[in-house]
């Protein structure tokens, strides 16, 4: 039965637009000898030790709910790790919450500080929940773009441009999903002057925190001034490779944590008990793993970035994440052109740039979380399909 003109839904469901990632996987899923580097996630599967400790869990009838914020010692655990890893400190008792994945901390995070009309300015390309998020808090988006002679890293100066009085927050992420550019100490520290100067707040997405190969990471929170304007997300799925497990967390001063949590003991609960176990095994004892993980990325984006490069796909240097962003340019295709001729011609799938925003066109996002090898086999087909493009011939 078709619902009465849609008119059971809400105006803003109704007005939600799909991911435009999913018309790809769609499109490839009914293909074969499809190779992808389209997805966002680990090719790895959780560590055996990770698993193990979740099998145990269950093993030992630990099948109820955990408290709301989550298990106190996972708590406990990611506190030290916060003070370990990134030298910030908060408490397990009042700051921290376990989360249904980083999705859902962004969530509450935007749930629990906007009111009906607030902006959020997000710098793009950007990771396509983000937008979404606000509309759905009932506030309001407010697009800013980076720009590839910048490596697309942010300048305070773009955030300046269009703050607002209503304007309440920053959605930052670094390193960045699509781009992989990643914003350094000194760079930080510029924003973090800027956020004061306004009395602004930071949602900084910090999921590919452990995915870094170059310099050192810095937490936002870490720079002076910014762990009390810092609403920090981060997560397991990919450091730690657990994408299934759906297990996040989020950092905040208490006042926002407090009102995080009405809003998660509502809706969610707590985050799965089997999945909050497998996490605290991970930061217990997960280091060496992750280690191995990002020599593999780091080998594989030195490959790929450098294979784009020498066939003519333009591409900086991403310092984290797991996601290439080349311009394709050179060719003369736009990028959902680019992207659709090469999965149909050569069977390789890659994700458009415009579908994290507008300065994405004329770029595409390659996942580097697959085997060297097909990865030396996509980029062998992609200049076999730059070389043989009519404007090439
Ligand atoms: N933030 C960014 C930037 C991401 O790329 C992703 C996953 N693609 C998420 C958040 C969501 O992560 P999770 O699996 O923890 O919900």
């Amino acid at each position: 039965m078709e619902l009465a003109k849609n008119s059971h839904l809400s105006k803003i469901a109704k007005e939600l637009k799909p991911s435009g990632i999913r018309k790809f996987f769609d499109l490839a899923a009914g293909m074969e000898g499809v190779i992808s580097l389209g997805v966002g996630e680990p090719d790895f599967v959780t560590s055996w030790s990770v698993r193990e400790a979740a099998i145990l869990s269950l093993e030992q009838g630990n099948t109820s709910y955990t408290a709301n914020a989550g298990l106190p010692e996972l708590r406990n655990e990611i506190s030290l790790y916060m003070q370990r890893q990134f030298q910030v400190e908060y408490s397990p008792e009042t700051e921290i919450i376990v989360t249904v994945g980083a999705s859902q901390a962004i969530d509450i995070a935007m749930r629990a500080i906007l009111d009906p009309g607030d902006e959020v300015i997000v710098i793009e390309p950007c990771f396509v929940s983000y937008i979404p998020m606000v509309q759905l808090a009932g506030g309001v988006p407010v697009q800013v773009q980076t720009l590839k002679e910048n490596d697309f890293k942010i300048l305070p100066s773009q955030i300046e441009e269009v703050i607002t009085e209503k304007t309440k927050a920053i959605m930052l992420c670094s390193p960045n999903n699509p781009t992989g550019s990643m914003l350094n100490k000194k760079e930080l520290e510029e924003l973090a002057a800027m956020v004061e100067k306004h009395d602004l707040l930071v949602i900084a997405d910090e999921i590919y925190a452990e995915l870094v190969y170059d310099e050192e990471y810095t937490s936002l929170p870490a720079i002076p001034g910014m762990r009390d304007r810092t609403i920090l997300i981060s997560g397991f799925s990919k450091g730690f490779a657990m994408t299934g497990w759906r297990l996040g967390f989020v950092c905040a001063p208490s006042e926002i944590t407090g009102a995080m949590l009405k809003i998660h003991q509502y809706a969610i609960m707590c985050a799965p008990t089997m999945a909050q176990y497998a996490a605290l095994e991970a930061l217990r004892n997960g280091r060496s793993d992750v280690d191995d993980m990002v020599k593999s990325y780091r080998r594989r984006r030195n490959f790929i970035v450098q294979s784009f490069n020498e066939i003519g796909l333009t591409c900086h240097m991403p310092g984290g994440a797991f996601y290439a962003f080349p311009s394709i340019e050179s060719t003369g295709l736009s990028s959902q052109e680019f992207a659709e001729q090469l999965l149909l011609q050569e069977s390789v799938a890659v994700v458009p740039g415009d579908v994290f925003g507008e300065s994405g066109n004329g770029h595409i996002r390659c996942s580097y979380a697959t085997s060297l090898e097909q990865i030396q086999e996509a980029v062998k087909r992609m200049k076999h399909f730059i070389d043989n493009l009519p404007s090439k011939k």
